[in-house]
């Protein structure tokens, strides 16, 4: 039995990646070379080594680390147990910033809550000595809106939970899958609010607590989240330019994050980005020189509190031209919307007429770019454009041990550089200003 080869996993044998594609080797070098890249870890260190070289080999110019420190999370141990009416062991994670539990965990009855508007209209004390429980419902979608309103959960639950007089909170996960792996992420305190311990379990064992809470019998919790939030850990952003014709011209900002959550290896979340923006930087070359200067950032504590985004914005007063960012997996590139001053209609048009060839359709909207380049976007009042990415999958795998390079079809990665490459053709071409827009 043993010896036999396993049909499903033949089946499931991944196609050879494509030969020589640099957006491939970026993203499976460094999930590979480097693995999980923590915000403020030694391993967040070796993957700026890594991108340095990696830019420098692929012949950017200057290529530079910008150092900053931040408050990070350095995890502990991540434990939870049942206890009562059935013992049962949870599938747990601690969220970013958690509070500290002692080694032994701590122990209380839970309060279950179908949702965060539950929570938020249970009266001040009432969970004083109790554990809260957070259950909510978010689905697949393709544009992944979901984790905007069932992400509050994991962003803003605890420090409700906390200010109601909690000792822990335990999430549903903000995730879509049926794995039993939870989704780890920040969490945000509220200034004044003292952090509880704060974890997140697996759907599968978030429907185990809602089908014993409508039991009606009591629920006991023991957990032990044993991580801790340490301030001054060291982090850094990555850069690199490739020159345009004319150096007066103000470049082009494209942007991924290479810090990762620690529970995979950041394949999807954003490894792939800083493959698909730096691949497509490198093709838009292809066929002449652009006239504008091509910069890649690859930021460093995108996902403990977008520090990244803010020191690149704090360094670079200089103007800046447009910006983009991929920090949406590797699926395919469906739409495509666009930000730019009412005189710079014609750019916008242009940008979409490249994008048409390829089945990618305008939508309105107002993108304001991601984490790593909003804060450029708003202090230069720059011109956006947002590929979007079909999100189904995201969710699924997003801030999980599944987050690895398995996951990512290289044919569309591949698409995702021929999406980005076209846009980066036209707007790196554009002779005129780019205007802020208001
Ligand atoms: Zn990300």
């Amino acid at each position: 039995m043993l010896a036999v080869a396993s049909p499903a996993l033949a089946d499931r044998a991944p196609a050879p990646p494509p030969v020589g594609s640099v957006a491939w080797d970026i993203v499976s070098d460094l999930t590979t070379q480097v693995g999980q890249r923590l915000a403020g870890s030694e391993a967040e260190a070796r993957a700026r080594a890594f991108a340095v070289e990696r830019l420098k080999t692929l012949g950017f110019r200057n290529v530079a680390v910008e150092p900053f420190t931040i408050r990070g999370y350095v995890r502990g141990t991540d434990r939870a147990r049942l206890t009562a009416p059935v013992p049962q062991a949870l599938a747990i994670t601690a969220l970013g910033y958690s509070g500290t539990t002692p080694d032994a965990g701590i122990e209380g009855d839970v309060v279950y809550f179908p949702t965060l508007d539950a929570l938020k209209a249970a009266p001040l004390g009432s969970l004083a000595g109790k554990i809260a429980f957070v259950d909510h419902a978010m689905r697949a979608n393709q544009d992944g809106s979901g984790y905007g309103p069932y992400g509050d959960v994991r962003r803003h639950g605890p420090t409700l939970a906390a200010q109601l007089g909690a000792i822990g909170v335990v999430i549903r996960s903000a995730g879509t899958d049926w794995h039993r792996n939870p989704h780890t992420g920040a969490t945000d305190w509220d200034a004044g609010t003292k952090p509880i311990p704060a974890g997140a379990v697996s759907n599968p064992d978030a429907d185990l607590v809602a089908r014993l809470a409508r039991g009606g019998k009591p629920l006991r919790l023991t957990l032990a989240l044993t991580g801790k939030t340490v301030d001054g850990l060291p982090s850094g952003n990555v850069i690199g330019d490739l020159p345009g014709r004319d150096p007066s011209l103000p470049p082009i900002l494209v942007a991924c994050h290479l810090d990762s959550w620690d529970l995979g290896t950041g394949a999807i979340d954003d490894g792939a980005g800083c493959a698909i923006v730096t691949a497509a930087a490198l093709r838009a070359q292809e066929g002449g020189v652009p006239l504008r200067t091509i910069r890649v950032l690859w930021a460093g504590s995108e996902e403990l509190g977008g520090f990244g985004g803010q020191a690149y914005a704090a360094k670079h007063a200089e103007p800046h031209a447009l910006a983009m960012e991929s920090d949406f997996g590797a699926d395919r590139v469906w739409r495509v919307e666009t930000r730019f001053a009412p005189a710079d209609k014609a750019l916008a048009d242009k940008v979409v007429a490249a994008l048409d060839p390829l089945g990618i359709v305008a939508q309105p909207g107002e993108p304001e770019g991601g984490t790593d380049v909003v804060f450029t976007i708003m202090k230069q009042k720059l011109a956006v454009i947002s590929l979007g990415q079909d999100g189904t999958r995201y969710f699924d795998l997003h801030h999980t041990p599944d987050d690895t390079l398995d996951k990512i079809d290289p044919e569309l990665l591949a698409q995702n550089v021929t999406a980005w490459t076209a846009t980066l053709k036209v707007v790196a071409n554009a002779a005129g200003p780019i205007s802020p827009v208001p």
